[in-house]
């Protein structure tokens, strides 16, 4: 069945060659699509005939969008952790293992609803991929059932065992190294697509993320870096060299950081809400964008440093707080979240690519930064599909 999207005031379509700029946008435009994919795009008067038509009402129409950070499989909240940071006390990561003991006394159904919900509230909000990590459990069983519920939320599947040496391993990381490179890498393997460090002081340093990596890597998995998000560490020059899809907080970066990114196909990821929820400074949008980095946006859903699943949110904030345009935060929000997940069927909207669609309630892409905190998504396409 086919289905014409018109009467589109302004389509992202983020392919240069189809219309204006970085975006690629075209006005008074029609996307077609069949089934899954999109077969056609264009200006409106020259759309073919479909079985079906979804009147966009003169709204902005843009990929949807790609959230290439989030930990949605996780039990309790920490809104007083929150609380006690904005009355001034400092973030250190040690919260994890809070949510860590939350995790390992919840059931199955628990974990599962909550990601179900997160997942589902995430979409009506015009996340149409996502990634979802692991690294609440940290035993080998309950690493396992938490990858095998993000493997039923998401094929974006991301091993994060190594997120905080647990509790029980205090004062021997590296034994817990050789656990997650081993027995429980084996255990997951089946539900996992990427492997993830936490490179950081206080986590793991440069050559227990190495080991890592490289375990994750000999079983076929993708990498990605936790890496410089509290401090200028070995995190992103090992991302690089590594050859890591993506880098992610990049916060506290050396100018040789800087160099290191733009001369690797290593996508930067940032993720606005972990400094808003920590009240920290926000990474350097414009340092990396200048340079020649690959840079995306994404939210970092997590119930202690970032509890959004808001994309729109994290546009708002980029350009705000972190120099970027408006075109240049939508297009880390899609094109660069694809770029990030190694995907080159989301985050664009030209034929062949996923029909995945958000049409906005504003007649312009600009409406999400100028407008923040504003339900502006007015319907999403996923996979063909009105939600
Ligand atoms: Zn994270």
């Amino acid at each position: 069945m086919t289905l014409l999207i018109d009467n589109i005031g302004e389509l992202v379509t983020n392919d240069p060659s189809l219309g204006r700029g970085q975006l690629g946008t075209i006005t008074r435009a029609a996307v077609v699509t069949d089934g899954g994919r999109v077969t056609w795009v264009g200006r409106a008067a020259d759309a073919p005939a479909a079985d079906e038509r979804f009147d966009a009402a003169g709204g902005a129409v843009l990929p949807g969008f790609v959230d290439s950070h989030s930990h949605l499989v996780f039990a309790g909240d920490r809104a007083a952790e929150f609380a006690a940071r904005m009355a001034g006390e400092p973030y250190t990561g040690g919260g994890i293992r809070t949510t860590v003991a939350a995790t390992r006394a919840a059931s199955d159904d628990t974990l599962r609803a909550t990601a179900t919900r997160l997942r589902a509230e995430a979409l009506r909000q015009g996340t149409t991929t996502i990634e979802v990590k692991s690294g609440y459990g940290l035993t080998v069983p309950d690493e396992t059932r938490s990858m095998k519920i993000a493997f039923e939320v998401t094929p974006e599947t991301t091993f994060l065992g190594a997120h905080v040496v647990p509790t029980e391993y205090a004062g021997r990381p590296d034994d817990y190294v050789s656990l997650v490179c081993g027995p429980m890498l084996t255990a997951v393997e089946p539900y996992a697509k990427w492997v993830d460090v936490f490179c950081e002081q206080g986590a793991f340093d440069a050559d227990q993320s190495r080991a890592v990596l490289e375990a994750g890597r000999e079983r076929g998995l993708g990498l990605r870096v936790h890496a410089n998000q509290l401090s200028a560490g070995p995190g992103v020059r090992l991302a690089v060299e590594l050859g890591a899809a993506s880098a992610d907080h990049c916060t506290y970066l050396t100018d040789a950081d800087v160099a290191a990114l733009a001369d690797s196909d290593t996508v930067a990821t940032l993720l606005p809400g972990a400094e808003f929820s920590t009240r920290s400074p926000y990474p350097d949008a414009r340092r990396l964008l200048d340079a020649g980095v690959t840079v995306a946006l994404a939210t970092d859903c997590n119930p202690g440093s970032s509890y959004t699943s808001s994309m729109p949110w994290c546009v708002a904030m980029a350009v705000r707080e972190m120099g970027m345009t408006p075109a240049e935060a939508v297009w880390a929000a899609t094109a660069g979240g694809a770029r990030a997940l190694r995907r080159d069927d989301v985050g664009v909207l030209r034929p062949g690519a996923r029909a995945d669609l958000v049409v906005l309630d504003a007649p312009s892409y600009l409406h999400l930064a100028y407008r923040p905190g504003v339900p502006l998504v007015r319907q999403v396409i996923h996979n063909g599909v009105l939600i």
